[in-house]
């Protein structure tokens, strides 16, 4: 099921919600990310949804009786401080929620509806991790990346053959998730820079982030029974960004021969916001070509309708902020920008991957993309792309050098979707902040 455009992606739609009608929010009508946030003053935590700048409460709104039917029950699963009860219901009842909040919310909404719905300022509110994360898998889909990492590795043979025969993984960590803004220690490890002597055990001296995105599985699949291609959209909920930051050094002593490790399960940032495949539904296009005389997917990684629709039109962008800007007040710098349309793989095919030997998936699983890297130097979407490991160093606007991340560097991703005759969605903010290591 790819969704097909209905009045909830109407670009004309305006709201009564201050800040959502205004051109640079993230977050307007059209939109309706959901999230898990709490009260600053208190309260339980619970499902939100964004609209300009306010949190919608779902379930505060619910007792007040705006919802019915199948909005009604994913309502209900809202009182939750996760989204994981909303992600096992059918797609059926997202639909149901998102399209009566759609009437409740735009200007044409009856006064009697609107006083039911209940407002908080996003400024009042603390943004949680979306799910409770069972099982997290990082795949590896854009062939820019892989041939770019491979090439500093293996310059004469940088994909393996493998690459455009299956989506390439690694499982990774899911209690080490954490949402933005959380700050994150310089992680120590064992590494080996002189292949003459001995490995030795420190903080990663190369320490580095990859932009990616992240997508929620919806109510999953029974043990042996695997996803078809043709319905792996019905298990995927939304997407978010995310941060898999990586230490190079250590990945690069630990990697071979079961793939990384501690280089990675020390932090992975996700951004709070959950947007929907719904969502996405006008920024949806063909999967980027393959080159000729590339293999055609074998059988159950092919699906026309996925071939023809499986891109997300999805810019991330990649900023970083030293302490030393900071302190001389500068903005922060863009790094890079990077599209989901240049992916080698679609999330369809992944997911259908990931459970094509029977592994189940389960509501609020994560699965990822890996880093987002397109043909152009200016979308190499991690410093060890992007500065060649170290030998082309960015210059940041003090003139301090960079070519892995230093204490107090703030990496924050950003993410939109924009094309004519749609209305532009943002992904918000996905930070995090390098401390010493301990
Ligand atoms: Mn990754």
């Amino acid at each position: 099921m790819i969704s097909a455009l209905n009045e909830t992606h109407d670009s004309r739609t305006r709201s009564w919600v201050a800040g959502a009608n205004d051109s640079g929010s993230d977050f307007p009508i059209q939109n309706l990310p959901f999230g898990v946030f709490s009260q600053r003053q208190g309260g339980e935590a619970r499902v939100g949804v964004a609209i300009g700048d306010q949190v919608v409460d779902i379930a505060a709104c619910n007792e007040r009786g705006l919802f019915y039917g199948e909005a009604a029950e994913a309502a209900h699963a809202c009182r939750a401080d996760s989204l994981n009860a909303l992600l096992a219901l059918r797609p059926r009842c997202w639909t149901a929620l998102r399209r009566r909040l759609f009437e409740v919310l735009r200007q044409e909404a009856a006064p009697e509806e609107r006083q039911r719905v209940r407002l908080l300022p996003m400024s009042d509110v603390e943004m949680l991790l979306p799910a409770r994360v069972g099982d997290y898998t990082d795949f590896y889909a854009s062939i820019h990346h892989a041939t770019n990492v491979g090439s500093l590795l293996r310059p004469e043979n940088p994909l393996l053959p493998n690459y455009k025969w299956l989506p390439v993984a690694y499982h990774g960590r899911a209690s080490s998730l954490v949402p933005s803004g959380t700050p994150l220690r310089r992680p120590k490890g064992q590494i080996r820079e002189n292949p003459n002597a001995p490995p030795v055990f420190g903080p990663s001296r190369r320490l580095d982030y990859e932009a990616e995105a992240g997508f929620f599985v919806g109510p999953g699949n029974r043990l042996g029974e695997p996803v078809p291609i043709g319905t792996a959209e019905e298990h995927i909920f939304g997407l978010c960004l995310v941060n898999d930051w990586s230490a190079r050094d250590v990945q690069a002593w630990e990697y071979q021969p079961l793939g990384p490790f501690l280089a990675k399960s020390f932090a992975t940032t996700l951004s709070p916001w959950v947007v929907t495949l719904e969502a996405l539904a006008p920024f949806r296009m063909p999967l980027a070509s393959r080159a000729e005389g590339d293999p055609q997917p074998l059988p159950h990684l092919f699906d026309p309708d996925d071939q023809r629709y499986g891109g997300i039109a999805l810019t991330v962008e990649v900023w970083l902020s030293s302490s030393q800007m900071r302190q001389a007040g500068i903005d922060p710098m863009l790094l890079s920008c990077g599209s989901l349309a240049d992916l080698y793989w679609t999330i369809a095919q992944m997911l259908a991957h990931h459970t094509s030997n029977g592994c189940n998936l389960r509501p609020g699983d994560l699965l990822a993309t890996g880093t987002i890297s397109g043909a152009a130097n200016s979308a190499r979407g991690c410093l060890m792309e992007l500065t060649r490991r170290g030998a082309e160093p960015v210059t940041l606007p003090t003139g301090e050098p960079r070519q892995f991340l230093e204490n107090g560097d703030e990496v924050i991703l950003r993410g939109y979707c924009q094309r004519p005759g749609a209305a532009r969605l943002g992904f918000g903010e996905c930070r995090g902040i390098v401390l010493p290591s301990s």
